[in-house]
């Protein structure tokens, strides 16, 4: 399995990276995991976006699916005919939500681009890959999720607070790619995001084999976050950066 950064900036795009969007590759297929603001740029240097397979969208806040909307205009009109459609797995109302995003006028919706369903905690194979969904701590419907496939297992936090739930599902997984929003000792919102510390502490409960730390926002101090998780996880960490890539 290969993960590639797409885009890793929290909450909004950066001045060195789009917003969360990771390619997950396995025996050719491609899937998503988030597309937010700005990664469909990204995206394009890495692949040629018609060859996506699929779409996991964690939760609708835009920083991970607001860049579906120019996915829509390219597999409506890039490729010089339509695209067939691919799956998108979102929470519930995925649909209405992205369509209202892309055009309020428009009545067709986005059905014609897109297969959705709608993501519930538990598993579904998509490709070659087995999936595992589960709910975490966000003020909005938000699905970590465990991707498996060739043996190796990665989980991804999604947005989240502390949460046993992200522990459960990541246990025993070859990488946590788990989100670090907020510096340590600020007067932090509750339910929200979790510190590097925090991070770290859920790399070291669910037993992951190597941390990934993402979704810093640009006016976090990148370095002091992923230090902070270090310091709390005995295993390897790393603060991903866009373009890099790794092997499962
Ligand atoms: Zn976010
Ligand atoms: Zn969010």
């Amino acid at each position: 399995m290969k993960l590639t950064i797409i885009g890793c900036s929290g909450s909004v795009p950066g001045p060195a990276s789009a917003a969360s969007s990771y390619l997950v590759e396995h025996d050719g297929y491609r899937l998503l995991l988030d597309l937010g603001s700005g990664a469909f740029g990204a995206l394009q240097r890495h692949l040629d976006p018609a060859e996506v397979d699929a779409v996991v969208l964690s939760h609708l806040h835009p920083d991970h699916c607001f860049d579906i909307a120019p996915m829509v205009v390219h597999r409506r009109f890039g490729a010089g005919r339509r695209l067939p459609r691919i799956p998108v797995l979102g929470p519930s109302g995925t649909h209405d939500r992205l369509a209202m995003a892309y055009d309020p006028g428009a009545r067709m919706g986005l059905r014609d681009v897109f297969d959705f369903a709608a993501v519930t905690p538990g598993e579904r194979t998509l490709g070659p890959f087995r999936l595992r969904f589960a709910r975490v701590n966000h003020p909005v419907p938000t699905h970590a999720v465990r991707v498996s496939a060739g043996g190796r297992a990665l989980a991804y936090s999604a947005d989240t607070g502390p949460s046993d739930a992200l522990v459960s599902l990541a246990e025993g997984a070859d990488v946590l790619l788990c989100e670090a929003s907020f510096d340590e000792g600020a007067a932090n919102p509750p339910n929200l995001h979790l510190t590097g510390r925090e991070a770290g502490e859920h790399a070291a409960k669910a037993g992951a084999g190597r941390l990934l730390v993402t979704h810093v926002p640009p006016w976090v101090d990148a370095a002091r976050v992923a230090e902070a998780a270090s310091a709390a996880f005995a295993g390897r960490t790393d603060l991903v950066a866009a373009d890099q890539a790794y092997e499962l």
